[in-house]
């Protein structure tokens, strides 16, 4: 059971201003988000694009936007629990209990849902087997490397992770690449490699195949794949990959009993509160009269939310407004020493 002032569900640019916003005026906060990595969109959909939007910075990508962020929460420690979905909240008295899909309990006073479109998920295998051996053989991203060390694996997909993976892995294991098209989508220049690979014995490729089934008890002993004209080929493997990209679900936050106006959560403008005490929805996910959908607009809702969330959090305490420049207690917080 993890105790914290606010628990955050998102760790996209909202999510991440949000626990500076808190950790300046002295709350903490605990982040979930679904993704193996933090930065939301600007980190999953478009890491290299150029933003020309974030006030006082003329350019940045995606990736380098998450990073300054991650570097100007550094001060505040903040645990990152990735991988993990929310699955459910309840009230107990005055907090929230909420749960994640790894069994993970956080006991909170204010919830923070900086959720965007909505949990990414992998696309996954369309097979009843696959889901017996998620996890345990069947694998939809790529955690620790060296699980898979001297392994036989199985990779399908046709884009720049299923080959990127293909790449890296074949040094260190036996990797089949499996793709139900003959051409793959990732850049021109990955194709190559992973063709050169192919030629050196290092990759073997099977096109235009797809999955047709997988074997084994507790363990996957091997599969089987077919092609359009019904051809099937049996492959000994120990675990197979599927990288087939990401769909977005709004999934368990709409089980929990919120407000919501089709896919977004309203909210008041005044403190980005939803319809429940304690709830608070701020960036892509919520809806007001008004609203931009752009990381600015994240920036400011999240500044909002946290200072209603003091009141929850410190309910004996008057929250006071201070500027960064000249507040003693907040130079204290970010670890400065005052001259
Ligand atoms: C191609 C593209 C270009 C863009 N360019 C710009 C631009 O130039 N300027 C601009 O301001 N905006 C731009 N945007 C929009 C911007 O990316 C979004 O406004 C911003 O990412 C919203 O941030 P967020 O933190 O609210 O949500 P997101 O970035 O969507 O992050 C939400 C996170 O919440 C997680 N999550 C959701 N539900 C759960 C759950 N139940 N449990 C655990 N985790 C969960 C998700 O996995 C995700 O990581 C662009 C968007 C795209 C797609």
């Amino acid at each position: 059971m993890i105790k914290t002032d606010v628990l955050i569900i998102g760790a996209g640019p909202t999510g991440l201003f949000a626990v500076q916003q808190l950790g300046l005026i002295g709350l903490k906060a605990e982040v979930v988000d679904n993704l193996d990595k933090v930065g939301g969109q600007c980190s999953e959909l478009y890491p290299d694009k150029p933003i020309y939007d974030i006030p006082g910075i003329p350019e940045c990508t995606g990736e380098s936007l998450t990073k300054n962020l991650m570097k100007q929460i550094k001060p505040f420690n903040t645990n990152f629990h990735l991988n993990e979905r929310v699955e459910q909240i309840e009230k107990e008295g005055t907090q929230w209990k909420i749960k994640t899909n790894k069994k993970k309990t956080f006991i909170s006073p204010n919830i923070i849902i900086a959720g965007g479109v909505g949990s990414f998920e992998p696309r996954k295998f369309p097979l009843k087997e696959a889901e017996k051996f998620e996890e345990k053989g069947v694998f939809y991203y790529v955690k620790e490397k060296k699980y898979f060390d001297k392994k036989k694996i199985c990779i399908f997909g046709g884009g720049d992770s299923a080959l990127d993976w293909a790449m890296e892995l074949s040094n260190i294991s036996k990797v089949v690449l499996v793709h139900r098209r003959t051409e793959f989508r990732a850049t021109h220049k990955t194709v190559e490699a992973v063709k050169n690979l192919e030629k050196k014995g290092k990759i073997q490729i099977e096109t235009p195949y797809q999955i047709n089934s997988i074997e084994g008890d507790t363990k996957i002993k091997n599969i089987t794949i077919k092609n359009e004209n019904g051809k099937i080929k049996k492959i000994d493997t120990d675990c197979i990959l599927g990288f087939f990209g990401l769909i977005m679900k709004l999934g368990p936050i709409t089980e929990w009993g919120l407000n919501l106006d089709k896919k977004y959560i309203p909210v008041n403008a005044e403190n980005f509160q939803t319809n429940k005490k304690g709830i608070f929805a701020i960036g892509d996910i919520c809806t007001y009269p008004g609203k931009l959908k752009l990381i600015l607009s994240g920036f400011h809702e999240g500044a909002l939310a946290a200072r209603e969330c003091f009141k929850l959090a410190r309910p004996n305490e008057k929250y006071r407004f201070e500027f960064t420049t000249t507040s003693k207690s907040i130079h204290k917080r970010l670890g400065l020493k005052d001259k």
